[in-house]
């Protein structure tokens, strides 16, 4: 059911790309093995391909018939085992026939003379042992990779061992960032007294393309009905709107009026979490930008908003709300139109270093420092200013989740994290 409603807001418009290319992008198609996995029985250990029969009894002095290294191919009766034999063997070697086992190189010693061409061995295996039976880890046309998956490294390694060297994936939804306040300018300029620099616009365009979309960075909106209207609609062009600022309550937070003259429809307004709680979601339906379209027909607009229904969220404006509330509800919801199979989000654990005292009713989200070595994962709570304080990120790599209830967890409790 979730995955329709993914494949509901992805556009479906496929494209084929450069495996490298595709690094990031979402599976359009499923990646198949071409063939056996692996090709052939395949040796794990360098040594000797023997009979594990025969070493039932050790030390044992097996006669060795001959050698295959990785990329020779022994071809049966030319280099196979038969009863008290061996085929020196290394690691990614096919299994000559005849042998059921790799005994390690370790365990065996060769004879002074190498003219004898006998091996002395120590150890015995068990049938089976140091080598991977042809297509134990995947047999041919298995599917190996499904449409809806995402694509790190070790896809880029399944689909380059099948042989594709260029895969086909959804289009990149585009996502409109749009940042409001009359305080706020963009980054080039000397901001007055009173201004402050455009992050916001410049961390959600990182933190979409990390998500898989492709930022559209619109002019930043005043608190300015009009301008900031026609802003919005030129959002809505894209696949997806994100605005900042201008969701709370105050006298020019006006993004919510705004939306409501397009006719949008919110599906919440608001969120029982810190930072980030006025965040709004919503959607404009069909008839809303049917008549923005028509304007653009009339030659008023620049671009015109495709006329079906558009989400969009308004993030709340002190840049680590923008930024929590991003990967709370604005990740999944770009790796659905990207067309992903939904994840859940990951929450890992780990050991408090120090007390947290905190206001209960709000799910809160403090950013913090995690440390320690494997097992002993712990973490501590940054120093911070809150929400308005970007400084602070570049001390914590990530943010303990305070459940709603809790006024005090003590040292050595274990705690959510939301990394970043
Ligand atoms: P608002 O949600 O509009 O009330 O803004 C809350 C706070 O976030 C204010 O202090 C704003 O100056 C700050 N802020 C708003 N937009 C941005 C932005 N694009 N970049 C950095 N800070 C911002
Ligand atoms: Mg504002």
């Amino acid at each position: 059911m979730v995955e329709e409603h993914a494949v509901g807001v992805c556009s479906g418009e496929v494209e084929t790309v450069d495996l490298l290319a595709g690094l990031g992008r979402v599976l359009a198609g499923e990646i198949l093995a071409d063939r056996d996995f692996p090709p052939f029985d395949r040796a794990t250990r360098d040594g000797y391909a023997v009979r594990a029969a025969d070493l039932a009894e050790v030390p044992a002095r097996l006669e060795v018939v001959g050698a295959v290294k990785a990329g020779d191919w022994p071809e049966p009766g030319v280099c196979s085992v038969g009863r008290g034999q061996a085929v020196e063997i290394m690691t990614g070697a096919p299994l000559p026939v005849g042998a059921d086992a790799v005994v390690m190189v370790e365990h065996t010693s060769v004879a002074d003379r190498p003219a004898d061409r006998a091996v002395e061995v120590g150890r015995s295996v068990r049938s089976g042992e140091n080598f991977v039976p042809r297509g134990a880890e995947a047999l041919a046309g298995q599917v190996l990779l499904d449409r809806g998956r995402r694509l790190d490294h070790a896809g880029i390694a399944i689909a380059a061992t099948v042989g594709k060297s260029r895969v086909q994936v959804f289009r990149k939804p585009r996502v409109a960032v749009l940042s409001t306040g009359d305080e706020v300018v963009e980054i080039e300029a000397t901001p007055g007294a009173a201004q402050i620099r455009n992050s916001n616009s410049y961390s959600l365009a990182a933190q979409v393309q990390n998500a898989g979309g492709e930022a559209v960075r619109l002019a930043i909106a005043p608190d300015e009905r009009g301008r900031l209207r026609s802003l919005i609609e030129d959002g809505l062009g894209c696949d997806l709107l994100l605005l900042t600022g201008g969701v709370s309550m105050g006298k020019y937070d006006l993004v919510e009026q705004v939306l409501g003259e397009l006719q949008a429809e919110f599906y919440f307004t608001g969120a029982e979490i810190q930072p980030g709680r006025p965040i709004v979601f919503g959607s404009c339906g069909a008839d809303a930008l049917a008549r923005v379209d028509g304007q653009a027909a009339a030659g008023t607009r620049a671009r015109a908003p495709a006329p079906h229904k558009k989400y969009f969220f308004g993030l709340p404006g002190n840049p680590v709300s923008t930024m929590v509330t991003f990967e709370l509800f604005a990740r999944p919801m770009i790796e659905a139109l990207a067309g992903q199979t939904p994840q859940r989000l990951i929450f890992l654990r780990a050991r408090l270093k120090s007390d947290i005292r905190t206001k209960t009713g709000l799910k809160r989200f403090l950013p913090a420092v995690l440390s320690g070595e494997f097992e002993n994962a712990e973490v501590e709570l940054a120093r911070w200013q809150g929400s308005g304080d970007v400084a602070a990120l570049a001390r914590a790599n990530c943010y303990v989740v305070v459940p709603p209830d809790r006024e005090r967890i003590d040292s050595g409790e274990w705690v959510s994290l939301l990394m970043r």
